[in-house]
């Protein structure tokens, strides 16, 4: 099976901060599901995209927010800046690449403004978290790729069966 992943969670590092959000190395996942996390790997075709550094963006760069979660979208820095532009662009990316390869699953770094699938932060920069979706989460969805974040392996492994 082809899988989509958020280049941070494989350990590039491609975050906003110059790091990454590898999830072999974070303390907050057990060893089971770190074993999972290598057997999805292992068992899979994994495709390595980061869509804010797709859309032209550069590593590290200011932290960004989606500030309006509708359309149209709005995706700012702290400082104001509209990067809309790079967030749609980079969404358009793995959109193409999930086309082009049949890929019809991603697993994608929780409540970032890109990548998250079920939470992001709501646009203050207050660390406040909302329902939502990133851009490209939601591109991804709305195209009937089904997209897990990486708190939802089990899932994710189960779903793999079905298919
Ligand atoms: S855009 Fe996605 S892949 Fe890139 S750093 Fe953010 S969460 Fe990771």
């Amino acid at each position: 099976m082809k899988i989509l992943i958020s280049s941070c969670l494989l350990g590039e590092d491609v975050r906003y901060d110059g790091g990454n959000s590898s999830f072999a190395y974070n303390p907050n996942f057990s060893f089971s599901e770190k074993e999972l996390f290598m057997d999805i790997l292992c068992e899979n075709e994994v495709y390595s995209l980061c869509p804010e550094i797709k859309g032209g963006l550069n590593t590290p760069r200011k932290p960004a927010e989606i500030t309006s979660a509708e359309k149209p979208f709005k995706v700012e820095t702290i400082n104001k800046d509209d990067v809309t532009i790079n967030f749609l662009l980079g969404a358009k990316k793995a959109l193409e690449l999930c086309l082009e390869e049949n890929i019809k699953i991603a697993l994608l770094k929780s409540k970032s403004p890109s990548c998250g699938n079920i939470q992001i932060y709501d646009g203050t920069f207050s660390n406040t978290l909302v329902q939502g979706q990133g851009l490209t989460a939601r591109l991804l969805n709305e195209n009937g790729i089904k997209v897990f974040n990486e708190t939802q392996l089990k899932e994710l492994e189960q779903f793999i069966k079905t298919i």
